[in-house]
């Protein structure tokens, strides 16, 4: 099946795919991906063309949206450096050794090489990049959490079971009925005091599961302002770069 990329006037660079599946023309816009555009048997691409021309303000609009969505993906390019608590990251292109991506943790460095004919930008060395960041968080997540989460259980009279990391991007960590406490290595991303916040919050949750005035003000009695905690927590998490693509 025959695959064309043109530079259409106005758009960029669109990709022209021969498709079996598709019934009609179909235009797809993603991030990393740019404008493709499926072309059914029986139709020419320069038919498929005109189709893009007649398109160009519904492309533009959505091109606007798939460009603040890449940009907002792209971890590194190059510019600030990017550090975890306990690693370095070291992006480096390398033009000899042209055959992959590799991703190395060592030494507290996240080493990642790639290939001279990918762009640092691309969604492949973004990627890599994000696999090695995260890694690195796990490793220090399992380091430091469940070492933290007992001493302040000790500390305020808690008790739990066991401790989990996990790679959680949306809940920083939760508490079974059988008091097993779940922690996301996300958490490495975010400053000692919302740490030990949501560390409190789920030990908190040992003993009582909802989240009533009761809760609340346990919580309170062993983490002062949690409240606040809480409403700063939701905004960093909000604000949080996503470390996948
Ligand atoms: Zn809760």
């Amino acid at each position: 099946l025959k695959t064309v990329a043109l530079n259409i006037a106005d758009v960029g660079v669109v990709t022209f795919k021969e498709s079996r599946r598709a019934r009609r023309l179909n235009i797809r816009i993603r991030p990393f991906a740019g404008v493709c555009v499926s072309v059914p048997a029986g139709i020419s691409f320069s038919a498929a063309q005109d189709f893009v021309h007649q398109q160009k303000a519904w492309i533009a609009k959505h091109l606007v949206k798939a460009r603040a969505d890449e940009e907002r993906r792209i971890i590194y390019d190059g510019g600030r450096e990017i550090s975890t608590r306990f690693h370095k990251l070291d992006v480096q292109c390398k033009s000899r050794d042209s055959r992959g991506i590799h991703v190395r943790i060592a030494n507290g460095i996240v080493h990642v090489r790639y290939p001279a004919n990918l762009p640092l930008r691309s969604q492949q060395v973004q990627t890599a990049i994000a696999t090695g960041l995260i890694a690195a968080y796990r490793i220090e997540a399992k380091r430091y959490l469940p070492a933290l989460l007992k001493s302040l259980a000790q500390q305020h009279g808690f008790t739990f079971e066991r401790v989990f990391i996990k790679n959680h991007k949306s809940r920083w960590g939760s508490c079974s009925s059988q008091n097993n406490i779940n922690l996301s290595l996300h958490l490495m991303r975010l400053p000692d005091h919302l740490i030990d916040y949501v560390l409190l919050h789920e030990l908190a949750h040992t003993r009582i599961k909802n989240h009533s005035q009761k809760f609340w003000n346990l919580l309170e009695s062993v983490y002062h302002g949690a409240r606040t905690a809480d409403k700063k927590l939701r905004k960093v998490e909000r604000e949080l770069a996503p470390l996948h693509i």
